[in-house]
């Protein structure tokens, strides 16, 4: 077992700089109290990028990416980047790249912030490579088209290997929260798409006789969710539907500046917030960085689950504890209807955990 993690480092646009930073000292200083230290790289990524190398994901930056397991990438903003260049979406070229199949949105309200579902406590299993996301689509490239100017078309696809996949990913995480699998899908109209999708969920939930499972329609879900949120514990389900849910299991656990997440393959992950990069009030030191701070905990959480490394654990349980110990006090930032700035807020979480 290693004694230093070495974390790759992209900023990314808008408010990335700000909250990412906060993000890495608070995941430093925990693993340092738990006798552990952190290499941090720090690689070009978005418009600085843009800038320096010519494109927002830089060949440099993939070919350094190979070398680490552990990103924290901030959000990034397309639309600041040069209109007379098309690029695909730098989160989606990451993604893309290194088959991070797996997109996992936890929401769960704190105290200290005021919810619209006080009890909520669910994780969204997002599948991240397919469905209708033709940017994400790692089968078939370009996913839309418009065969005439008058009429676009988009291709959704759904393969029993990633449903499979992404069906083990929901009962694991299961096992280790509350045993419940709801899978989300509309196959009463999607039939033959997120039908499979479905079909293959169910397979995998033979293999696992100790978890719950259920399913429904994903309109539905999205009222059950609102009205009877305690009911759910792990959500699985397609792209589309994934993105959608989590921001609404988001905003009902209190703000989407709170919601954090991580994209992960089997041998890689990438802490990034579920929010974007806020170019509304970047650069004036206000953003939020509970979702970053919450995204570095949830990536160490992953790291300890494969390396066994029960510091590591311990290190991500400070943070989370840290982090609802400050909101528990009303130290908040703007989006919370608080006073303190970013690097406030970071810094009475740093002196929580360290
Ligand atoms: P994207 O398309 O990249 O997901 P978006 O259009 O969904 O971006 P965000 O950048 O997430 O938008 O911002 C939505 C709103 O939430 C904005 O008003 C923004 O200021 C606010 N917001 C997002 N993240 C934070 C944060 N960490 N702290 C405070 N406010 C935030
Ligand atoms: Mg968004």
């Amino acid at each position: 077992m290693t004694d230093t993690l070495r974390l790759a480092v992209l900023e990314g646009d808008g408010i990335g700089p700000e909250v990412v930073p906060v993000a890495v000292d608070v995941a430093t200083r925990a693993l340092a109290a738990q006798g552990l230290t952190v290499e941090t790289t720090a690689l070009p990524f978005g418009a600085a990028a843009v800038e320096s190398d010519g494109a927002p994901v830089p060949a440099s930056t993939l070919d350094a990416l190979e070398k680490f397991d552990l990103w924290v990438v901030g959000p990034h903003d397309s639309a600041s980047y040069p209109a007379e260049v098309r690029y695909p979406p730098p989160g989606a070229v990451l993604r893309k790249q290194f088959g991070l199949y797996a997109n996992l949105r936890p929401a769960r309200a704190v105290s200290g912030v005021t919810a619209t579902a006080p009890d909520i406590d669910v994780l969204v299993v997002r599948e991240n490579s397919e469905g209708l996301y033709a940017d994400r689509n790692m089968t078939i490239g370009s996913g839309e088209f418009m065969p005439t100017p008058d009429v676009a078309l988009a291709v959704g696809v759904v393969t029993r290997a990633a449903s499979e996949r992404i069906a083990v990913e929901a009962f694991e995480a299961a096992r280790r929260r509350r045993g419940h699998v709801t899978v989300v899908h509309k196959a009463n109209v999607l039939r033959l798409t997120t039908g499979l999708f479905r079909d293959e969920c169910l397979a995998v939930a033979e293999r696992y006789p100790d978890v719950r499972v259920d399913e429904q329609h994903v309109d539905a879900m999205a009222a059950l969710l609102v009205r009877r949120p305690a009911d759910f514990d792990v959500i699985v389900t397609e792209n589309l539907f994934g993105d959608i849910l989590s921001d609404l299991a988001a905003e009902l656990s209190g703000s989407l500046g709170l919601a954090p997440s991580i994209n992960a393959s089997d041998t890689r992950a990438m802490a990034q917030a579920v929010h974007g990069a806020a170019p509304d009030i970047a650069g004036r030191g206000i953003a939020d960085p509970v979702a970053m701070i919450g995204s570095g905990a949830m990536l160490l959480r992953w790291h300890a689950a494969r390396s066994g490394d029960s510091r590591v654990s311990a290190a991500a349980d400070a943070i989370d504890g840290a982090v609802a110990h400050v909101l528990g006090e009303g130290i908040a930032t703007a989006d919370l209807g608080g006073g303190a700035s970013t690097s406030e807020f970071g810094a009475a979480v740093a002196a929580q955990v360290g």
